[in-house]
């Protein structure tokens, strides 16, 4: 992840836009390096110098988008985990009531677990192995894998203990 040339002098114009500020092409060269030495995103970066004037003002530079760009991934990644937890929860305490409730509590957390691209239950994700993977191309019999995107492992497979959601409906469709 980082940002195109151009996307550095969007993002600068924008900050130009709130201080009057002119940036030349030394701006340029710096925001780019830090960009992809914090892994920026451009929306993320745009998002950054928006809150920035929005909410603080004082000078900008790169350290500032990538402290805010963090600020909001964790965020995220604390809001996805609550909501993982209340769906977790959800699912014991209906372990406790009527069958009803407990057949509406899996239903929520399914479609959770579906919007989250999450693997379903290990009967079917068995069965699933009979056909290709249409998400991570996995040949019928082979395991699912994912593809590791950073570090020194960077572009290797690692198998997955279950299978993609599409390989699991790929299945289904076949069955029809
Ligand atoms: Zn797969």
């Amino acid at each position: 992840m980082s940002l195109t040339q151009n996307e550095i002098v969007g993002v600068l114009k924008v900050a130009t836009a709130y201080d009057g500020r002119q940036r030349g092409e030394a701006d340029v060269v710096a925001w780019m390096d830090s960009a992809a030495r914090a892994e920026w995103t451009y929306p993320e970066a745009l998002e950054a110098v928006k809150d920035h004037f929005a909410f603080d003002g004082s000078w900008i530079g790169p350290a500032v988008v990538t402290k805010r760009i963090q600020a909001r991934r964790d965020a995220a990644e604390r809001a996805r985990l609550a909501e993982l937890g209340a769906a977790k929860r959800a699912e014991l305490e209906a372990g406790t009531t009527g069958p009803a409730d407990s057949e509406r509590v899996r239903s929520a957390v399914e479609a959770v677990a579906n919007r989250l691209g999450w693997q379903r239950k290990p009967k079917k994700t068995h069965a699933a192995l009979a056909v290709a993977c249409p998400h991570c191309q996995a040949a019928p019999g082979r395991p699912c894998a994912r593809v590791i995107r950073r570090g020194h492992r960077a572009g290797e497979f690692v198998p997955l203990a279950g299978v993609h959601v599409s390989r699991v409906e790929a299945l289904t469709n076949g069955d029809r």
